[in-house]
């Protein structure tokens, strides 16, 4: 190891107070936070808490944010004393002080107006003194760090239902209240000028009452005004409303990405993936859009239906009859729409996941020239989404059609009808208010029509719900992730009779695979394609916990081991890395708090890639694109190392990671591998042999199993197979020594077995 290293503490969970006391502060507010967590029957691992150079002075949101990654809950938050004394907790209670440093708060006693107070320390012990408020607010201003075990799967186990929705768009009540509000005043102040111009127009034309007519104008202009006042305020709180929920929305579901392991992605096409995000934001623009407007055209109704029942109940009920009507014919295509729907929505899918497909393929595509096939591909099923989405519309233009007539009869109908009936009961009914009933009654049909458009929009969105569903609610990983246990690792690696399938395959990858290693071990892999190298530092990793038999890391098995933890002592490089876009700093650090730029350059130092990133003209700063393609494999191999390496892991995987590196970057990263093994175990998963000669131990796999364990020069004096691909990659070699120009290694082959 560096001997910059020095600030990872070995031992474990003892504190190592020097590698604590960087900041007066921080001491106490950590031997606090640790010690609570300790209550909780919780270690927490204080060297993995860094801070930010940018904001080297800690702050109670850092500290929350690390007691989070560790899987506890935590909450900073300022109290005055009455609540302090009121607090509803299961544990003591850090008070973090003026001066920087901190007490916990064991107890409080309301009755006598006191808390009791010691000094934090890990081991819990301590002498407790009681506190009253003056003597506290001297040194205390009301910062506190609520720190509790997590609370039952809390929030990870909340999974995306219409009730789940509904609660994000409830949470805000308090404005869908004013809205409602806003609503029936809005149509108060719509109904109230009809019915006022409708009784008052007689008026005005039989006395030719020009200060009445006035008067009309006036209270007409006066809501007009109004109106449109409350219609923009409503509208603006509706925009809030579902910016809100949006918002909410949209950290949900990427979380709830993040959280599905990885091997759903793996199964799963990524267009799918796309695809069933894209719909959450149908169901919550019916959620904020259809649901509300609908839930405000109630409250219009609430208004609307008693006054026209109030002007001609004989009308009134024709027009409800009217939208009974309307709602029977629509409820009767509800189910052949759904269906349709339904087959679009599957159809959309399959189209989605060509482009997105041909998008991720893009270099293939292009370099294989195989356009024209992508394109009809696509062709076909755009033709047949198409096809699909033609028929749904027809079909669904028939309730349009159908329920026509009826709307019509709810706008016109009722003056004919009212008409008639003014004439044959012979009741003077003025003709004003046979107009104001049916403005009226046309308001009103909307509405109720409305509702049975909800059914229908319903009816599709609970289909896309379900394909949503079908993706977001995979059991997520989170379980592991954020329970078990966090021992602090030294790396000895121990497979007992451990056997994996992958899901849907029949023949098992790995087959009862013996071996164990100690800690600090060089391991080398080694075996043909497809014998399941890559499938064992997947289950070291944790990728697949579903393995039978026993795989310990320094005796601790596996899968009682906190996700997290075991990945972040875990560096790993594959073959193809991905950068993100951004500079070569940020991705080495790759956004992991309290890294300093030394930690950057000893890590770049380490992977070899110091000398070639020195030479680039922003250095450090280079911008790498997406895909970086201004960085050779070799660099972007280099690059992935240092980002591995900057965390000093215990445990370091290597698979093919030097494999598509020309000889010359290959031989620079493997001169660095000795140097970058000191000190913890890295397995090193490679076709060339030749980078694993110096490997302390090299298993050879075949089929699954282990064919045999032993250093190069072992192996190559008793393993047939090993023997072979040795001399197959170093054939020059052999040839060269026995002199044979243009020899076979055939006979040499023969000889082994
Ligand atoms: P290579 O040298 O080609 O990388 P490998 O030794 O790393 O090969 P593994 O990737 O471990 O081989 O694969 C072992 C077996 O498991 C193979 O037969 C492969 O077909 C199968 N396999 C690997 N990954 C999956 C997966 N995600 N789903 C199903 N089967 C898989
Ligand atoms: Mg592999």
């Amino acid at each position: 190891m560096d001997a910059a290293d020095g600030r990872k503490s070995e031992g474990t969970g003892r504190i190592d107070e020097a590698s604590l006391g960087r900041e007066q502060g921080l001491h106490s507010w950590l031997v606090g936070a640790l010690a609570i967590a300790r209550y909780h029957g919780i270690d927490l691992d204080p060297t993995t808490f860094r801070l930010d150079p940018a904001t080297p002075v800690p702050s109670p949101a850092v500290l929350v944010e690390w007691i989070r990654e560790q899987g506890m809950w935590a909450k900073a938050v300022r109290l005055k004393w009455q609540q302090l004394l009121r607090l509803e907790t299961t544990g003591p209670v850090l008070l973090l002080m003026k001066d920087g440093g901190a007490v916990l708060m064991v107890e409080a006693d309301a009755a006598r107006n006191v808390i009791f107070v010691k000094e934090p320390t890990i081991s819990g012990g301590g002498v407790t003194v009681p506190v009253d408020e003056l003597r506290l607010s001297q040194v205390w201003d009301g910062e506190v760090v609520l720190i509790r075990s997590q609370r039952s799967d809390e929030e990870q186990d909340i999974s995306l239902s219409f009730g789940f929705l509904s609660k994000l768009v409830l949470q805000e009540r308090g404005i869908l209240r004013s809205v409602a509000f806003a609503s029936l005043i809005i149509t108060f102040l719509t109904i109230v000028p009809i019915l006022i111009v409708f009784s008052a127009i007689q008026r005005v034309l039989e006395y030719g009452s020009m200060s009445t007519l006035l008067l009309v104008t006036i209270i007409l202009v006066v809501a007009v005004v109004l109106d449109a006042i409350l219609t923009h305020a409503r509208g603006n709180l509706l925009q809030v409303v579902s910016t809100r929920v949006d918002a909410k929305i949209q950290l949900f579901v990427f979380k709830r990405l993040l959280s599905l392991p990885l091997d759903y992605f793996e199964r799963t096409q990524s267009g799918v993936i796309g695809q069933a995000i894209g719909k959450v934001y149908q169901i919550r623009e019916f959620i904020t859009g259809r649901l509300l407007e609908t839930f405000i055209d109630a409250t219009m109704l609430l208004i609307l239906l008693p006054v026209m029942f109030f002007m001609s109940a004989t009308l009134a009920w024709t027009v409800v009859a009217a939208a009974g009507l309307i709602m029977l014919i629509i409820a009767c295509f509800l189910r052949p729409i759904r269906i349709l729907t339904g087959k679009v929505s599957a159809a959309e899918s399959r189209k989605f996941s060509v482009l997105v497909e041909s998008l991720h393929g893009i270099k293939t595509v292009k370099s294989l020239a195989l356009e024209s096939a992508r394109y009809s591909q696509w062709d076909e099923y755009v033709a047949q989404a198409g096809d699909l989405r033609l028929q749904a519309g027809r079909l669904a233009l028939w309730p349009t059609t159908l329920t026509l007539p009826l709307q019509r009869y709810c706008q016109y109908g009722v003056m004919l009808l009212g008409g008639y009936i003014a004439l044959t009961s012979k009741s003077n009914a003025e003709i004003g208010s046979l107009m104001a009933f049916s403005m009226i009654s046309m308001r009103t049909a909307g509405p109720l029509i409305g509702f049975t458009k909800l059914m229908q929009d319903f009816e599709e969105v609970r289909a896309t719900m379900g394909e949503a569903q079908a993706v977001l609610n995979n059991p997520p990983e989170v379980r592991g992730i954020d329970r078990g246990l966090r021992p602090v690792f030294a790396g000895a690696l121990e497979f007992d009779g451990v056997s994996f399938t992958y899901q849907g395959s029949q023949r098992p990858a790995l087959d009862d695979v013996n071996f164990s290693v100690p800690a600090g071990t060089m391991l080398g892999l080694v075996g043909r394609s497809g014998s399941g190298k890559s499938t064992i530092t997947r289950l070291l990793q944790g990728i697949s916990r579903d393995y039978s038999g026993f795989l310990k890391i320094d005796g601790v098995e596996l899968r009682s081991i906190n996700l997290r933890h075991l990945r972040r002592n875990f560096g790993v490089v594959l073959q193809e890395n991905f950068l993100f876009r951004g500079s070569i700093r940020d991705n080495i650090i790759g956004g992991r708090a309290g890294l300093t730029m030394e930690d950057v350059v000893r890590a770049a130092r380490l992977a070899g890639a110091e000398e070639f990133i020195e030479r680039m003209p922003n250095g450090y700063d280079t911008f790498i694109q997406e895909g970086s393609p201004n960085l050779s494999g070799g660099q972007r191999q280099r690059i992935a190392i240092a980002r591995a390496l900057i965390v000093d892991p215990r445990l370091m995987i290597l698979d093919e990671a030097t494999s598509a590196l020309d000889p010359e970057s290959e031989a620079l990263v493997n001169a660095n591998l000795k140097r970058i093994g000191a000190g913890r175990t890295m397995v090193i998963v490679s076709h060339r042999l030749a980078s694993l000669v110096d490997c302390t131990a090299i298993i050879v796999m075949d089929k699954g199993t282990v064919l045999d364990v032993g250093t190069h020069a072992e192996l190559v004096e008793r393993c047939s197979v090993y023997r072979m691909l040795w001399l197959q990659q170093n054939r020059h070699m052999t040839e060269n020594q026995g002199n044979t120009r243009h020899g076979s290694p055939t006979p040499v082959l023969a000889q082994g077995d």
